[in-house]
C-alpha cells in the first residue's frame, strides 16, 4: 500500500500519536497520566467488544427479521416504545457496545426513535446504575429523575424519528444515495424467488438477487413491495414512499 494512502486510512491514528508527542513534550507527566488512561479504556474495550461483536452477530443471523420490525419497527408503536426502554435499561456494559448493536437492529428494521429510545435508556437509566444512584442519592432523587428522564428519552426519540429517515442514516454510511429498492445482500439466501415472481425487476448475479429496473407507478410498486413481504430471508428494501425531490 501507498504511503499517502496509508497515511489517509490511519490520519485520525496519526493525529492522536501527535498529540500524545507534543503532550510529551510540553508536559511529561501528564503525558503518562494520559497513557495510563488510555491503556485502562482500551483494555476494557478488549474485554467488552467481543462480547458485543458476538451479541450482534447472534442478532443478525438468528434473530428473524419479522421479530425485530414486530418488536421495535416503525409499525410497533407503544408497544416498541416500551420494549427499548426495557432493553436499554437491562443492558450492561459501556455506551460505545450499544453503537454497534443498534446498528445491527436498524439494518434488521427497528425504526429510528426506538434506536434513540435504546441508546439513551442504555447511557443513562440503565438498571445497574439506577440502584447505584438510589444508594447515593436517594431513593426519591432517583426515581423523580427517572420519570423526568423517560419523558426526555420519548420527546427527542419523536422528535429524531421527525428528523432523521433510515435512508439518511444508510446513505451517510455508504456516501451513496439510497436507492428505493434495494437487496441486502448479506442477508439474500440466492432463493431466486423474487426473480422468478417479477423477472423484469430482479436477476440473479453470482447467486444473489440484485435489482435489475426501479419499478415505476403505483402496480409496479405494490408488485415489488409483494415480493419484498415474500422473500424469505427478508433481504428486499423497498420503501414505497415517494421522495420529496
Ligand atoms: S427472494 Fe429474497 S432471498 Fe430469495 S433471491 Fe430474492 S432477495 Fe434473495
Amino acid at each position: 500500500m501507498k504511503v499517502g494512502a496509508l497515511i489517509k486510512r490511519n490520519k485520525l491514528l496519526i493525529l492522536v500519536a501527535l498529540a500524545y508527542l507534543a503532550i510529551f513534550i510540553m508536559s511529561p507527566n501528564k503525558a503518562i497520566m494520559s497513557v495510563e488512561n488510555s491503556v485502562y479504556y482500551l483494555i476494557e474495550m478488549f474485554q467488552v467488544l467481543p462480547v458485543i461483536f458476538l451479541l450482534t452477530v447472534v442478532i443478525e443471523a438468528l434473530v428473524p427479521k419479522d421479530l425485530i420490525i414486530r418488536g421495535f419497527g416503525e409499525e410497533s408503536g407503544l408497544k416498541g416504545n416500551f420494549f427499548a426502554l426495557l432493553f436499554g435499561s437491562l443492558s450492561a456494559g459501556p455506551i460505545y457496545a450499544a453503537f454497534p448493536i443498534s446498528k445491527t437492529l436498524l439494518g434488521k428494521g427497528a425504526s429510528v426513535s426506538n434506536i434513540v429510545i435504546i441508546l439513551s435508556a442504555w447511557a443513562v437509566i440503565k438498571v445497574p446504575m439506577l440502584a447505584n444512584e438510589a444508594k447515593f442519592l436517594g431513593a426519591n432523587f432517583m426515581a423523580v429523575r427517572w420519570v423526568l428522564t423517560v419523558i426526555a428519552i420519548f420527546i427527542m426519540a419523536y422528535l429524531t424519528g421527525l428528523f432523521v429517515k433510515k435512508e439518511d442514516m444508510r446513505s451517510a454510511e455508504s456516501g451513496q444515495e439510497t436507492r428505493e429498492l434495494e437487496i441486502n445482500e448479506g442477508y439474500c439466501i440466492g432463493c431466486g424467488l423474487c426473480v422468478k415472481l417479477l423477472p423484469e425487476y430482479y436477476e440473479m448475479k453470482e447467486q444473489k438477487a440484485v435489482v435489475k429496473k426501479m419499478p415505476e407507478g403505483k402496480k409496479a410498486k405494490q408488485a415489488v413491495r409483494e415480493s419484498a413481504e415474500r422473500c424469505p430471508a427478508k433481504a428486499i428494501i423497498f420503501d414505497m414512499e415517494e421522495k420529496a425531490s
